[in-house]
């Protein structure tokens, strides 16, 4: 049995199956005690998170901590892991010696974006998720034209990575927010529809697409957490 064909037959189980069942079955059987979920702790992050504390509140949820967030986001990260009851947070990032030697001066972002989110974002979660068989993301398909059709369940190098939120809409995220009162990211309010590094995210204009104010300027529109591991850069 490959990766591909484990994703071939749990996309035939469960790809159309709603959120929290599809997330009862990985966490609870599929991949109880191997999986984890990835969080930026963004602007639509809380959503997935409840259906996960609902679920099992010891999950492993990894953030990455580039280094360069909005304080708002920190602190964002320590209301909502409280409020959910969230007990395994993990904040992962570059080592100290990686961002002296690739970024002392905190302008990569500014001339090398790409490889400034490899050893800040793409490296340490590669590094974490070696304790791992599978991990959640919380893309939607409506985010952007690169997002629009994305599956349950899609393989990355060794791993399953499930999306069990690819089919909702802006709409039903504000809906199950409101149904259980979710705390919004504070800079949401501000216009930041996607909220990411603090040097890459800017607000998003009125018909824009929501990631449309990460990276203004630049020919990027994904961190490189998202990407195959072919085409992710090297960021040496
Ligand atoms: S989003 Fe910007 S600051 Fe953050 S890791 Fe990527 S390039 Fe660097």
């Amino acid at each position: 049995m490959t990766i591909a064909t484990d994703v071939e037959q749990l996309q035939g189980q469960l790809g159309d199956a709603s959120a929290d069942r599809l997330l009862s079955a990985v966490l609870r059987d599929l991949f109880a005690g191997r999986a984890a979920v990835v969080s930026s702790f963004g602007a639509e992050s809380a959503v997935l998170l409840h259906l996960v504390a609902t679920i099992d509140p010891a999950t492993p949820v990894l953030f990455i901590d580039t280094g360069r967030h909005f304080v708002e986001t920190l602190r964002y990260r320590d209301r909502l892991a409280a409020l959910l009851g969230l007990s395994d947070v993990r904040t992962i990032g570059p080592t100290a010696e990686e961002i002296a030697r690739l970024d002392a001066d905190a302008s990569r972002a500014t001339w090398d974006p790409d490889g400034c989110c490899a050893f800040r974002k793409t490296r340490p979660l590669q590094r974490a998720l070696a304790d791992f068989d599978a991990w959640i993301s919380g893309r939607k398909n409506f985010q952007s034209a690169l997002r629009s059709a994305l599956p349950a369940f899609e393989h990355d190098g060794m791993h399953v990575k499930i999306n069990p939120l690819a089919r909702w809409s802006a709409a039903d995220l504000a809906a199950y927010s409101d149904r259980h009162r979710l705390p919004r990211h504070p800079l949401v309010d501000q216009g930041f529809a996607s909220i990411g590094c603090a040097p890459c995210t800017s607000a998003v204009r009125p018909g824009e697409d929501t990631r449309a104010g990460r990276w203004r300027g630049f020919d990027k529109i994904e961190c490189g957490i998202h990407l195959p591991l072919s085409h992710q850069p090297s960021g040496k």
